[in-house]
């Protein structure tokens, strides 16, 4: 704890040690995707290091459940999330995960379960929700195949299939949330307007995370082979015409514990 929480100064790891809201369960040391800007492993040869060292072990989960339970029972808006910057890719662990759910569901039914995820792997990700997954956050730079391949440059899996884990949870009741990278002047291109209308129609997404993307843009432009950008109209204007378009969108930067999945917006976090 003291490396997560003093060290790494994850929110994650400080909630849980303060006893609140969103709780980190870090459980996979692999992934299938080698993201450019990759935070928890960067390959020698790269000009920059990651922020975190890649977990080098396979929680139990035995051992999950033995610290997200009492969690659960007691955090206020407890919040329990599989997939965190100091690992690899959760889906691919999705057995022991399952195995967790279903455990600690048994024990509680308080609290939201949560997956951050590269989206990779639908199959698995149903396989969660019939366990009892709550809710799931896809990550992506991007709402068009042709920005997000270059830059997760996956092993074995395609842009679509990050769309259809959305559409699975959203067929199961679940909260679908888009881990999103802001890039102005890409992020707010009319290709990337369009492109994103779309995968709001089609998945029925629930949330936007709008996130800083803190990379290098020359350095990101030139890995992706991105030259032109195209015509740009400001993140504002972007995000109240998606807005406009679809008022049921709900905007955000944390993943929503199950009173704000339920409709309860207006939470007194300070208090709690
Ligand atoms: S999906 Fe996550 S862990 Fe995997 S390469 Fe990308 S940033 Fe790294």
């Amino acid at each position: 704890m003291n490396n997560c929480a003093l060290t790494y100064q994850c929110p994650a790891a400080r909630n849980f040690a303060l006893g609140r809201w969103e709780c980190p369960v870090p459980a996979s040391p692999a992934c299938n995707a080698n993201c450019v800007g990759c935070i928890s492993l960067q390959p020698d040869e790269e000009p920059i290091v990651s922020t975190q060292d890649r977990l080098s072990f396979k929680p139990s989960p035995e051992e999950i459940v033995e610290f997200t339970v009492p969690h659960l029972e007691s955090a206020p808006y407890p919040i329990i999330s599989f997939g965190q910057g100091c690992e690899g890719e959760p889906l691919l662990m999705w057995e022991s995960i399952r195995d967790a759910i279903i455990e600690i569901r048994k024990h509680t039914k308080k609290g939201s379960i949560n997956i951050n995820t590269n989206g990779s792997k639908p199959d698995a990700v149903e396989e969660l929700c019939k366990a009892g997954l709550d809710s799931i956050r896809v990550s992506t730079n991007s709402a068009r195949r042709e920005i997000y391949m270059p830059y997760y440059r996956p092993n074995n899996y395609d842009f679509d299939d990050i769309i259809e884990s959305l559409k699975v949870v959203n067929r199961y009741g679940g909260w679908t949330s888009i881990n999103y990278f802001v890039f102005p002047g890409m992020t707010d291109s009319v290709a990337e307007y369009e492109a994103l209308r779309q995968l709001i129609k089609s998945t029925g997404l629930k949330m936007i995370q709008w996130r800083n993307f803190n990379i290098d843009p020359d350095w990101y432009l030139g890995k992706i082979g991105a030259t032109d950008t195209g015509e740009c109209m400001g993140v504002k204007q972007l995000q109240e015409l998606i807005k406009e378009e679809f008022p049921q969108l709900h905007y955000g930067y944390f993943n929503p514990p199950m009173e704000r999945i339920k409709g309860q917006f207006d939470l007194d976090f300070a208090h709690h």
